[in-house]
C-alpha cells in the first residue's frame, strides 16, 4: 500500500535518508525503530509530503504524491498523520477538531461528518468530551482525539509518531490501546515508537533504523530475540 523506492534526502550535508526501501502492505502494522536522530521523523514526513526527497519514488496505493497543488491536498488525506504533539486546534471544541478536516477537505456535509465524528470519538473513549476544548482534556485523551481526527478523514494507512512520548505514564496505555484496537481491525499503520510492548504485541513487522538506513527489518519475535546487527543488538541492550 505503501512504498519506498529507494529514497534519498539531505538537510544540506546531512544525508537523513539513504536508499530508504520500504513496503508496507495493506493491513500490515510496522513499527519503526531506532537511536534519536535516525531519521525516523523523517521518513514519516516524507510518505505525505511534509517534507520532500531528493530522489527516489514513494507513492500511497499506487499512486506518487504530487509536490504541491490540490491533487496533493486531496491524495493526503489518504494518509493519517498523529504526532507526539497532539496539534488539535487549541480554539475548536473536540467535536469541531474531527469534523473541520472533512468538511474542508473533502466536502462532507456538516450534519454526516457530526455523525461520524461522534461514532470515532465513541470508538476512542472520549465520547462524551465532544463539546470540550482541547485544553479541558489530559494528554491521553488529547491523543485520542488526535487519533478520531485523522480516522475522520478515511484515511488508507495510519503514520504514527512517537504518539506516547509525550504522555505521563499512566497514559500510555489508553492510547497505545487505541492503537492495538486499530491493528485488530485491520488498518494499515506505520508506527515510530519506543514501546517495545506495542512493538511485541501489536506489529507484524519491526524495522531498525540508524543513520538514515534500514539497518535490519524482521518480524519482533526475531527482532527481539535474535537481531542480526551489532547496531540493533546495541540498540536493544540499550533500551530493554
Ligand atoms: P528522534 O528519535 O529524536 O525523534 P528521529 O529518528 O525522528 O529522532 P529525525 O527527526 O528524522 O530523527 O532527524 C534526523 C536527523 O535530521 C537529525 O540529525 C536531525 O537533527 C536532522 N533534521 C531533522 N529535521 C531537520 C530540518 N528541518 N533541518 C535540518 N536538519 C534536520
Ligand atoms: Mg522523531
Amino acid at each position: 500500500l505503501v512504498v519506498l523506492r529507494d529514497v534519498d534526502k539531505h538537510f544540506g550535508p546531512l544525508h537523513v535518508l539513504q536508499h530508504i526501501d520500504l513496503t508496507v502492505h495493506r493491513g500490515e502494522v510496522v513499527v519503526i525503530i531506532g537511536p534519536s536522530g535516525s531519521g525516523k521523523s523523517t521518513l514519516c514526513r516524507t510518505i505525505n509530503r511534509l517534507e520532500t526527497i531528493d530522489s527516489g519514488t514513494i507513492t500511497v496505493d499506487g499512486k506518487e504524491l504530487p509536490e504541491e497543488g490540490r491533487e496533493l491536498a486531496r491524495l493526503r488525506a489518504d494518509v493519517g498523520m498523529v504526532f507526539q504533539s497532539f496539534n488539535l486546534f487549541a480554539h475548536r471544541t473536540v467535536l469541531d477538531n474531527v469534523t473541520l478536516g472533512p468538511i474542508k477537505a473533502k466536502g462532507v456535509k456538516s450534519s454526516v461528518a457530526k455523525t461520524h465524528a461522534r461514532e470515532l470519538l465513541d470508538r476512542v473513549g472520549v465520547g462524551d468530551q465532544a463539546a470540550k476544548l482541547p485544553a479541558q482534556l489530559s494528554g491521553g485523551q488529547q491523543q485520542r482525539v488526535a487519533i478520531a481526527r485523522a480516522l475522520a478523514m478515511d484515511p488508507k494507512v495510519m503514520l504514527f509518531d512517537e504518539p506516547t512520548s509525550a504522555l505521563d505514564p499512566e497514559m500510555i496505555n489508553e492510547v497505545l490501546d487505541v492503537m492495538v484496537g486499530l491493528a485488530r481491525d485491520g488498518m494499515t499503520m506505520l508506527v515510530v515508537t519506543h514501546e517495545m510492548g506495542f512493538a511485541r504485541s501489536a506489529a507484524h513487522r519491526v524495522v531498525f533504523m540508524d543513520g538514515g538506513q534500514i539497518v535490519e527489518e524482521a518480524d519482533p519475535e526475531t527482532f527481539f530475540t535474535a537481531p542480526t546487527s551489532n547496531r540493533a543488538r546495541d540498540f536493544l541492550s540499550k533500551i530493554l
